[in-house]
């Protein structure tokens, strides 16, 4: 992901400049300019009937002596309003014996006993889900542009890993009609962003079941979790009625039912009916277009596992057109109809870029690319499995190279937990300044590296030298930059996972040498393709290249409060007695 970058340049001390004399609690110093329609982050979701609720229970018990007696039992539970059991019969006699029912658990409850109410992830424990794998989804709905209403249905294949009597999948908004079990109707539950099964027999482990779930209603918004301040959550339009995702990482759950986590990778089709004269755009290969009476299905096939975040979906009026594709690709632009296309210029160059990535990292893993470009004033850009999506504002070259490599990073090697993420955003970043050094010098490259140093040491924020003032910056410093290795979960984005992770392989770089490095990224790439990896798989791959020192210098890099010192480079955290003599 990468987010608006003001003024339309990538030096992020230039941003922080705007903002670093306000309240460091303002924002992440992400490049970004907070985006059009943000609302402040609420504390819990305003969507899924997450909030406690109490539920009576009331149940009329008959003993064994015949007579019957009202017993009655508050319990205040976490489970939503759809939950709520009230069973009311009140009759009353003169002789009685207490006995108590405990209530019926719901599926909600009994899924959160078996602990498989999410994949395990470290930041988002109830995203994704755990007990199957899902190997592939089929998308299919109908979509009405003018009201947003959608009606849909999907199905997933997948395997049990367990012996599976109850399972559930991320999805939140639309209301669910009905859910079937390998052809038999299942029990089942929407709570809390989660639809629960109850498949009418136990399935076996390593046993196939395909799941069909029909659904409608309007693709739901609510806070971001990930980002404070942000609305997302599934639909964003334009004011044209462009509808498209932008879901990293948790919103995709909003358009249909998945196993949301990048971990659960899959095969995915989606198959879109729109009017006449909308066009809908997904990743991978566009298998069919389709006329029917008064309206036009779009049915689109990834060709490789893909991470339900990652999927691509725009439904407007698009035009398109291809690129120079000399590596025998497919490369589609598609952009709003009308627009002018000196604003799409980027897109020309890249194969360039493309080749470019290619020669540094190993061969492009995917069979198509493109590059949708949507109008939003958003200042987001998403780089969707095969086809990136770009607010028009971040319709930058930068941005293309960020998105591209995220094909490598991030998308054939995804995190396995979201506090991998600056796996994804690290290795994106750097890109874009070899891409720098490419085009540009080894000296604009360096200069890169330098002005980012000095943000994340406090430098940037260094009003005076007096040692209050330097501890003063160090403090601002790190209060706005974690440790890259160690992300919040309201703050997935800072901007410590992009500058400071870019940096750490800055630092592995210089340690290493150009060939040792860019073998082992090409390595990495290689082992992981398709798949999945974590922080621990790279160190072993570092310590496997470089041994204990370039470890121990990508640990310190990942998990100390402030960067530490870069001497061949001559930056060194405040307060260092090499920055006192200089
Ligand atoms: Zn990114």
């Amino acid at each position: 992901m990468k987010r608006l970058i003001a003024g339309g340049t990538l030096l992020g001390c230039l941003v922080v400049a705007a903002s670093c004399g306000g309240d460091p609690a303002v924002a992440p110093q992400d490049n970004t300019t907070r985006a059009v329609g943000d609302t402040p982050a609420a504390t819990t979701s305003t969507t899924g009937a997450s909030t406690a609720t109490s539920s009576t229970v009331e149940a009329a018990v008959t003993t064994a002596a015949g007579s019957t007696t009202t017993t009655s039992s508050t319990t205040t539970t976490t489970t939503p309003p759809t939950t709520t059991i009230t069973t009311t019969t009140t009759t009353t006699t003169a002789t009685s014996t207490t006995t108590t029912i405990p209530p019926e658990p719901t599926l909600w409850e009994r899924l959160q006993a078996l602990g498989r109410e999410g994949i395990g992830d470290a930041l988002y424990p109830t995203l994704g889900a755990s007990g199957y794998d899902v190997e592939s989804y089929l998308i299919a709905f109908r979509f009405d542009p003018e009201t947003g209403w959608l009606s849909g249905s999907s199905t997933i294949a997948a395997v049990a890993t367990t012996d599976l009597d109850l399972f559930s999948l991320d999805f939140f908004g639309m209301e669910t009609s009905s859910v079937i079990v390998n052809s038999v109707p299942a029990d089942y539950e929407q709570v809390s962003e989660e639809l629960i099964i109850a498949p009418s027999r136990t399935l076996g482990e390593g046993e196939p079941m395909t799941v069909s779930v029909s659904y409608e209603g309007v693709v739901a918004s609510r806070p971001a979790r990930a980002i404070q301040g942000l609305t997302s959550g599934g639909r964003w339009s334009t004011d044209e009625g462009t509808f498209f995702m932008m879901n990293e990482p948790d919103g995709s759950a909003a358009l249909a039912p998945f196993n949301d986590h990048p971990l659960d990778k899959a095969l995915v089709t989606v198959e879109v009916e729109v009017p006449e004269g909308w066009t809908a755009v997904s990743g991978g290969i566009l298998e069919e277009v389709r006329q029917e009476k008064d309206t036009s299905v779009f049915r689109w096939s990834m060709q490789q596992p893909v991470a339900p975040y990652l999927i691509p979906l725009g439904i407007g009026k698009f035009a398109s057109r291809p690129e120079p594709d000399p590596l025998g690709l497919e490369i589609t632009t598609w952009y709003p109809e009308g627009l002018d296309l000196e604003l799409i210029d980027p897109f020309t160059d890249q194969h360039r870029i493309l080749g470019f990535l290619s020669e540094l990292f190993g061969p492009y893993p995917f069979d198509t690319l493109g590059a949708m470009v949507v109008d939003a004033g958003l200042g987001l850009a998403l780089e969707h499995q095969t086809l990136p999506t770009y607010d028009l504002s971040l319709v930058q070259e930068e941005v293309v190279v960020h998105e591209l490599a995220h094909q490598w990073f991030g998308n054939s090697v995804s995190v396995s937990d979201w506090s991998d993420i600056w796996l994804n955003e690290g290795p994106a970043t750097l890109s874009q300044w070899l891409w720098t050094e490419e085009i540009l010098g080894v000296i604009d490259y360096d200069r890169e590296v330098a002005n980012h140093y000095r943000l994340f040491s406090g430098e940037f924020f260094l009003s005076g030298d007096t040692t209050e003032a330097i501890e003063r910056a160090t403090a601002m410093a790190a209060r706005r930059f974690y440790p890259p290795g160690l992300p919040s979960a309201d703050d997935l984005f800072n901007y410590s996972v992009y500058g400071r992770g870019a940096l750490t392989l800055v630092a592995l770089r210089d340690h290493l040498g150009d060939e040792p490095f860019f073998r082992m990224l090409r390595t990495w790439h290689d082992t992981h393709r398709y798949g999945n990896a974590t922080t621990a798989d790279l160190l072993s791959l570092v310590s496997e290249t470089g041994g204990g020192p370039a470890r121990d210098l990508v640990e310190s890099w990942l998990y100390e409060p402030l960067p530490p010192a870069m001497p061949e480079r001559d930056l060194y955290p405040l307060g260092h007695e090499e920055n006192a003599q200089g």
